[in-house]
């Protein structure tokens, strides 16, 4: 059989890290790479990390007129922001996980709200060609959900445009019968998120940002206020450091952080580009979809006509890209039976790690870290990036351009470590992944 998608080693897919060029994102044509750090260099803010919050950050601080650097360790998207499954969406899963936030949880809330467009906002302000589309989002289940139903109403009250919708509806929007019920949100969509990182890195460019790539960072040491930011080859001295490097994996300075988070291995996957005739049956809205309850098999159309899904691999098996691309296949089958006999092929395949603050789902929040005096990290981002990273970027930047802590939405915490952060995984794969497939292929949720 013709292989046109990428392999390595199994030891890279385990730890999300085959090299960016397996992912299904990075365009034909090669885009600006950024040279690394060969002096020494001072500035308002260093930035360690360009994925979409790094990204973000260091966009909204160059347009507030602050001086930045950023050092990325690879180029800007090679983390996690550039293998995500490119759904965009604008609203969150469960607020009562919010609670404990106090008072703090409606303003966050009202910022998200408002914000909830921050993805398609910016490309459009900055003329970022990150292919986001705003065609929608349907949570499709196989029968009534009452948790389905209270959500519609309680996003409707926030002004979203969503309606619970039953199987003629689903029938227009999928193209097929077998889900009986579900939630139509008429926001939110899909984007490269590898295009849209590298735009807001190239805004923040043309903005005054200065932007090092194959530049990792080694040490971050107080030097009097002040703090220096080291690579191989360079160095930055700045008041503040901003520390955006998703779960920390590998880095030696302020280890504490690579504990605060909760490790899980993501595989995704692109078919070849498929015939317009054929996405009209299998997803005539070209809506971007997630299954209720399961959560398995979410997948977009991207603007290259492809099915792009992500699910997570089996216990020492994220190398397998033909299993999970058989279970996606079959899961189209049986919701497109007419499928059955067209050649879909795999395109691309690859992983990336997410980093969850929460062991639970639905209590899964990034995290602002005071690290030390003059030092943060916004990370651990979980599976919310898209959204979540660029406008958690703004606000921090908001925040530290009025030198007012305070101002960021996100609480101010202390570093702590998670206990058992390996369980997390060992449950997932082990365990709610494997039944959850079979909860699909029985049709029992
Ligand atoms: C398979 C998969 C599917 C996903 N699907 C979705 C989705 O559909 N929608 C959604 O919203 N989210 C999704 N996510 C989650 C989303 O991708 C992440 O939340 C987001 O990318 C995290 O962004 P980040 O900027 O925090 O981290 P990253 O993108 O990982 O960026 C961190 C950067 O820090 C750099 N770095 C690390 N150490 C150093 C150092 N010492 N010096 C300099 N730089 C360093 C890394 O090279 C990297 O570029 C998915 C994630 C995965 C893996």
């Amino acid at each position: 059989m013709r292989r046109s998608y990428l392999t390595a080693a199994p030891a890279d897919y385990e730890a999300g890290a085959v090299s960016i060029e397996h992912s299904g994102w990075p365009p034909q044509e090669r885009l600006a790479t950024y040279g690394p750090l060969c002096d020494d260099a001072q500035a308002d803010v260093v930035v360690i990390g360009a994925g979409l919050a790094g990204a973000s950050l260091t966009l909204h601080l160059a347009e507030r007129g602050m001086s930045v650097v950023t050092l990325e360790a690879r180029q800007p998207g090679n983390g996690a922001s550039g293998r995500n499954a490119g759904h965009v969406q604008t609203f969150l899963d469960d607020l009562d996980a919010l609670r404990s936030w106090g008072d703090r949880a409606s303003r966050f809330v009202a910022f998200f709200i408002e914000h909830r467009d921050i993805v398609f906002d910016l490309c459009k302000r900055h003329g970022i060609d990150g292919d986001a589309a705003k065609t929608g989002m349907v949570e499709a289940a196989y029968r009534p959900q009452a948790a389905l139903a209270r959500k519609a109403a309680q996003w409707k009250a926030f002004g979203y445009d969503v309606d619970v919708v039953t199987t003629p509806a689903l029938r227009d929007l999928l193209g097929t019968e077998k889900y009986h019920y579900g939630l139509h949100w008429r926001e939110g969509g899909h984007v490269n998120p590898f295009l849209f990182t590298h735009g807001m890195v190239a805004a923040a460019v043309r903005l005054g940002a200065r932007v090092y790539g194959d530049s990792p960072v080694i040490a971050c040491q107080p030097e009097g206020r002040r703090w220096r930011v080291r690579t191989e080859t360079g160095s930055v001295l700045a008041q503040r450091v901003v520390i955006c490097t998703n779960g920390h994996v590998g880095n030696t300075f302020f280890p504490e952080l690579s504990r605060t988070n909760f490790p899980l291995v993501a595989c995704a996957m692109a078919t070849e580009p498929l015939p317009a005739a054929l996405l009209d049956v299998v997803n005539p809205a070209r809506v971007a979809m997630t299954h209720y309850p399961t959560g398995l098999y979410p997948w977009v159309v991207d603007g290259r006509n492809r099915l792009v899904t992500a699910t997570i691999p089996h216990p020492g098996r994220a190398h397998d890209a033909k299993t999970y691309f058989g279970y996606f296949l079959r899961h189209l089958h049986r919701l497109y039976p007419q499928t059955r006999d067209v050649k879909i092929e795999l395109g691309a395949y690859w992983t990336g790690m997410t980093a969850s603050s929460s062991s639970v789902y639905h209590a899964d929040f990034p995290k602002l870290y005071e690290v030390d005096d003059g030092v943060l990290a916004l990370m651990n981002l979980g599976t919310w990036g898209n959204v979540m990273g660029p406008q958690l970027g703004m606000s921090l930047a908001h925040a530290l351009a009025s030198d007012c802590l305070d101002k960021c939405v996100l609480p101010l915490e202390t570093p702590q470590p998670v206990s058992f952060p390996r369980l997390f995984e060992l449950k997932t794969r082990h365990l709610m992944i494997p039944a959850a497939r079979i909860i699909d292929r029985l049709q029992l949720a």
